[in-house]
């Protein structure tokens, strides 16, 4: 169907930084705006006003939402800005007095404010127009899912909790509602995501809501079975490695949701973790992995870590590598520690020298590179179904189920019959090298 355009309709330029979580608020405020009549404007010099999503978790993040900033302020001069950084006003003040308003996150309604004052909605809103699943700026065969907000912990490193607050959910019903929609718009994958997973629901007290007449628990396992009811491939983001995720995977090893666990175990150190106040009984999480393998043996875990942590010591990063050694995950990624602003972990020490640090990171890398490369040739020769992302008819790029988009890596796929993005087709595969897998659809 051919959207009809009004001539009049005020035009919007919208840039998005940031994690996934900040691309789903990009996308609830595009959703808004648009049921009010807007366009969008891919340059900022047509546009009416532009609208710049930050993130301020790391100072480099900060640099980049600021020079954003800057280029829409030179482009445009009509610039609002949200999210993360918009809770510290005072350096986006400092540095571009005129911008027309700052909102924090999740501040929807202050955004559409701001965007009505600055120019005003077309008298006849084309609410019909707006797709049901709403606008959305992944591609239309995946979609990020956010199951909450906030977050309970208070890991040293972070300021998300100060920036976002406490934890809050969205109602069962409600996640599902929206999953729902997306299923029904075209998305083949969805991809759950919130600060911490596992914790959903604990702030509902696991209300129950109704979803096609039964009700559903507000628990990470009740939505988890009822997300794998809907036929899309479901991938869950920031997990814990709490004693009810071991449910969830057997969810996975029954082929209701993808075997695939993201956690974010950031070190493997016990006194490193703990100073870095992380959550879930980290010091176990060796055994954890084991039994999940046992319950899930095509299970793909993937993760990130954090090296030159303050107080880190040569002792401590040895323990890390032996300790990736042992679990031999799938895929990881690996941070320098940079000190966040208003973080407690600046405040420990000692810190470790910038040349220390990566010199630990290019250690990290190599030992673990070498255990995902043989993890991944160990795929050799299987049939597993690829979704495409990217297609030139016969020759595309997927990934499996034990990778995520942007993140992971991906199948390179040759093929007899033109294939579509967004298909899932079965690829033998015939060959691997340290990030990516190579092979035919069958
Ligand atoms: S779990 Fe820790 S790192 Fe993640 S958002 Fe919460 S406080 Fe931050």
């Amino acid at each position: 169907m051919t959207e009809p355009v009004t001539r009049d309709a005020p035009r919007i330029s919208f840039v998005s930084l940031g994690c996934p979580k900040a691309l789903v608020d990009s996308e609830r405020i595009l959703t808004h705006l648009r049921a009010e009549g807007y366009e969008l404007s891919r340059h900022h010099d047509g546009a009416d006003v532009v609208i710049v999503n930050t993130c301020g978790f790391l100072d480099s993040a900060k640099a980049e939402s600021l020079e954003a900033i800057g280029t829409a302020m030179k482009q445009n001069g009509k610039v609002i800005v949200t999210g993360c950084m918009g809770a510290e006003p005072e350096q986006i003040r400092d540095a571009f007095p005129n911008v027309l308003a700052i909102t924090g996150p999740q501040q929807y309604e202050s955004v559409l404010g701001a965007v009505h004052t600055a120019v005003p909605p077309a008298h006849d809103p084309f609410i019909d127009l707006v797709p049901p699943q709403g606008i959305k700026l992944t591609p239309r065969h995946y979609a990020y899912l956010k199951i909450s907000e906030g977050c309970n912990n208070r890991c040293s490193f972070c300021i998300i909790p100060k920036l976002r607050g406490d934890l809050v959910s969205r109602p069962a019903a409600d996640v599902l509602r929206e999953a729902e929609r997306l299923v029904k718009a075209g998305v083949k994958e969805l991809l759950v995501i919130s600060q911490d997973t596992s914790a959903y629901g604990v702030d509902l007290k696991y209300a129950t809501s109704l979803w096609r007449d039964r009700e559903v628990r507000a628990k990470f396992l009740d939505l988890s079975a009822a997300l794998g009811e809907l036929g899309a491939w479901v991938r869950m983001h920031y997990v814990y490695p709490y004693p009810h995720v071991d449910a969830v995977v057997e969810l996975m090893a029954e082929g209701k949701i993808l075997p695939y666990i993201d956690i974010p175990f950031q070190h493997a150190s016990p006194s490193v973790l703990k100073a870095m106040r992380r959550p879930g009984n980290q010091e176990k999480t060796a055994d954890r992995i084991h039994k999940w393998r046992e319950i899930c043996p095509d299970l793909a875990v993937r993760s990130t870590f954090i090296v030159g942590f303050p107080g880190e010591t040569d002792e401590d990063f040895e323990f890390l590598l032996d300790w990736l050694d042992e679990v031999k995950l799938d895929r990881v990624g690996c941070f320098k520690f940079e000190p966040v602003d208003g973080a407690p972990a600046n405040d420990l020490g000692p810190h470790v020298p910038e040349e220390v640090k990566q010199h630990r990171w290019d250690r990290f890398m190599q030992r673990q590179q070498a255990i995902s490369a043989k993890r991944l040739a160990k795929k050799v020769g299987r049939r597993v179904p690829v979704i495409i992302d990217e297609s030139n008819g016969l020759s595309a790029k997927g990934r499996t189920v034990w990778d995520a988009p942007e993140i992971d890596g991906s199948v390179h796929v040759t093929s007899r019959r033109p294939i579509r993005v967004g298909d899932i087709v079965t690829v033998k595969l015939e060959r691997a090298d340290p990030y990516d897998l190579y092979g035919q659809v069958v």
